[in-house]
């Protein structure tokens, strides 16, 4: 160990709390002396200041890409220095394994959001939400909804369980929304956090005020928010709702995000009797989930719901591999699965699984009171309850025991599970194992109001499944009621968290000039040199090639469809084109103009342009008879980053007639060099 005193990271400078406030953290491997850890004495209001007038307005400099480049920087480094981040994980009492879902599954976060947050955001300030809203006759009048970056601090208190994950799910969203963050790790597992923290502040890869750390109680801090900061909470519903009923939060409509406990279900379908592939694949997730991370996921499934037919087999099977599980010292790579975070809570674990049995559910495998792994561990070896009636024993679905313990329960029929499953009253994630499509399409159709994650697995799925218990940084984490009623992540959604979303009314031009984004009815900067010749950091948002007309003649439409094969009537047979109601003759083919239009702005040569990569929200609005003639404006709409050595440039394409009515407009998307 390398810190003896935790420090806290107020105000750029690393600061020890008082000595006389001290609390000590004990490794879950022996309950040996970790380290000391607090923060009194720490100016909280101070921090919080910090953050506001330094750490914000740097962030909020930098566009979506710039922060993307910084998250991208801190997952490298992060996995550059992992092995320092392990030796201190196995002190949590987890084995290299579970180690590595924390520490490079914390830093794959930060990659993916940097990876989304290149791709899927613009080199700008502002992120825009939907399309323009007409509000006005001739267009001079538009709505726009935007988001823009909190100008607070974002507050994150994390759970003991993922001291690094738990960390970088809320950084790397909060970062790339703009907003500076302070941290706040649960004590018994705050060395490990600390360490990660240290290893990002030392990359001095984030502006001043971007990240501040504090390791003990948070003080006043609380009486300090305003409405423009976000508290972000991950631990238990009973400090959830101590936080979020803190007079000030009430007060100042302080956002708060909870990611709280939850008893997450599994259920058997009615097809998968023993024998079947769906069967074998349950039992393995629910085992999988008991002893992954020794059970102490927020995820983990703890109630395995099967058909009643099925439960003594479901439980002989599960028993029998949890028999083979050994628990002990994580750093004994005989043991496949380490301990819990630390003594008290195993006690805790302990208290509630005597709650459980209390309410009607037994211990068909696991002894609680055996004792594993080293002297003074925190060990505690896989549990197993079964609850014969589960709507009598109704703690089954109240009382979390956040550690490797589950109880299994039958079902009378399929509404009967349904029922079952959502008497958890909201959770992060449910699996369904069957492999018929009727009974996943009217069980998922019932449950997912109650269910944040749903995975529907079977034999065709299961080999490439990311599983049941694994949150990913591109779908949403979070559930509804008892799971907190909050998402983090699922890409950019997880962003906008840390975002206002406001309705702005302007001129296109005006919106156009704020999001740094070009609108339709926004001015156009006509070039003479040809946008294909320009690598994209020439590129100007609005920059537009004014194109040369074509005529259309009704030999070409013949011609295109002799040669397409596309022989639509609309095209091909005058009469009938007439009569129907859109059209007043044969038309051009719509994949006849995008061609053409092509053909007019394309600039032949190789260059920066490298490839036509797609098309998006293509509309034709005027047919184009024999005789028409179209012109094409081109014009530089967005800018964003496929990988560093790759761009995306969004052009907008608007398709005119010689009456400069709009034939067709579409997004074109071209993979170009930065
Ligand atoms: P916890 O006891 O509720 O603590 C969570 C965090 O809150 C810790 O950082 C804790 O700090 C802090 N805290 C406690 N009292 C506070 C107060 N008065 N003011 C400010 N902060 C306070 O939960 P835990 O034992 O660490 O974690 C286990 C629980 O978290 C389980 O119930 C699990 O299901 C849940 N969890 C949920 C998710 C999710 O994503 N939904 C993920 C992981 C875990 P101290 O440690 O310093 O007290």
């Amino acid at each position: 160990m390398k810190t003896a005193q935790l420090l806290n990271y107020a105000r750029d400078q690393w600061i020890a709390g008082e000595s006389a406030a001290l609390s000590p953290i004990a490794s879950a491997i022996d309950g040996s002396l970790v380290a000391t850890t607090g923060s009194g004495g720490i100016d909280f209001a101070g921090m919080l200041d910090h953050a506001r007038s330094v750490g914000g307005p740097a962030l909020r400099k930098l566009t979506f890409h710039d922060r993307a480049r910084i998250i991208k920087g801190l997952g490298l480094i992060i996995l550059a220095r992992k092995e320092e981040l392990y030796e201190l994980n196995y002190l949590t009492g987890a084995t290299r394994k579970d180690g590595w879902i924390d520490i490079e599954g914390g830093a794959g976060t930060l990659l993916s959001f940097s990876s989304k947050g290149r791709r899927e955001l613009h080199h700008a300030h502002l992120l825009l939400d939907g399309a323009v809203e007409p509000l006005s006759k001739t267009g001079s009048f538009v709505g726009q909804h935007i988001y823009s970056p909190m100008m607070g601090a974002a507050v994150h208190i994390n759970a003991f369980n993922f001291p690094v994950w738990g960390m970088l799910e809320k950084l790397a969203p909060t970062l790339l929304a703009g907003m500076p963050a302070i941290v706040k790790p649960a004590s018994s597992t705050a060395y490990l956090c600390e360490a990660a923290v240290r290893i990002m502040i030392d990359s001095k890869l984030l502006p001043d005020g971007a990240l501040q750390l504090i390791v003990g109680g948070v003080g006043d801090l609380f009486d300090h928010l305003t409405g423009q900061d976000v508290v972000s909470f991950t631990g238990s519903a009973t400090t959830a709702l101590k936080l979020k009923s803190h007079a000030v939060v009430q007060r100042e409509s302080v956002r708060f995000v909870a990611e709280q406990d939850s008893l997450n279900a599994s259920i058997l379908g009615p097809d998968a009797a023993p024998g079947t592939p769906e069967f074998d694949l349950f039992v393995a997730e629910v085992v999988s989930e008991m002893t992954v991370k020794a059970g102490q996921k927020c995820t983990a499934i703890r109630r395995a719901i099967a058909p009643a037919a099925f439960l003594d087999a479901i439980e002989a099977a599960i028993a029998q591999k949890l028999a083979a599980t050994t628990v002990g010292d994580p750093r004994d790579s005989a043991n496949r699965r380490g301990g819990r975070g630390a003594g008290a809570q195993r006690d805790d674990v302990r208290g509630q699984v005597a709650r459980l049995v209390a309410a009607g559910a037994r211990i068909v495998s696991g002894n609680l009171e055996a004792s594993v792994g080293p002297e003074g561990g925190a060990f505690m070896a896989p549990i197993l309850l079964r609850a014969d009636d589960p709507w009598a024993a109704s703690a089954v679905h109240d009382v979390e025991a956040f550690g490797p313990v589950s109880t299994i329960m039958p079902y009378r029929d399929l509404a009967d599970a349904i029922a079952l499953a959502n008497r958890g009253m909201g959770s992060l994630a449910l699996s369904l194992f069957t492999y018929r499509p009727d009974a996943a399409r009217e069980f998922i159709q019932g449950a997912a109001a109650f269910h944040g994650r749903m995975l529907v697995i079977n034999r065709d799925n299961a080999a490439e499944s990311t599983g049941h218990g694994s949150p990913l940084p591109v779908l949403v984490h979070g559930g509804p009621g008892r799971a907190g009623g909050s998402e983090e992540m699922g890409g950019v959604r997880g962003v906008k968290h840390y975002m206002q979303r406001s309705a702005l009314q302007s001129t296109p031009a005006m919106i156009a000039a704020i999001s740094q984004q070009y609108m339709p009815g926004a001015p156009k900067h006509v070039l003479t040199a040809h946008p294909f010749r320009k690598r994209m950091s020439e590129l100007a948002i609005g920059d537009t090639l004014n194109t040369a007309s074509r005529t259309v003649s009704i030999a070409d439409i013949e011609h295109f469809a002799a040669f397409t094969g596309d022989n639509f009537y609309a095209h091909m047979d005058e009469e009938a084109a007439k009569a129907s109601p859109i059209f007043e003759g044969r038309v051009a083919h719509g994949y006849l103009i995008l061609s053409f239009a092509a053909g007019l702005f394309v600039d032949p040569d190789p260059g920066p342009v490298l490839a036509n990569t797609g098309l998006e929200n293509l509309k034709f609005l005027t047919p184009l008879y024999p005789g028409d003639a179209i012109r094409v404006e081109l014009t530089v709409r967005s800018k964003s980053l496929k990988s560093e050595d790759t761009g995306v440039v969004r052009w907008a394409v608007e398709i005119f007639n010689q009456k400069d009515e709009m034939v067709a407009t579409y997004d074109l998307l071209t993979e170009n060099t930065p």
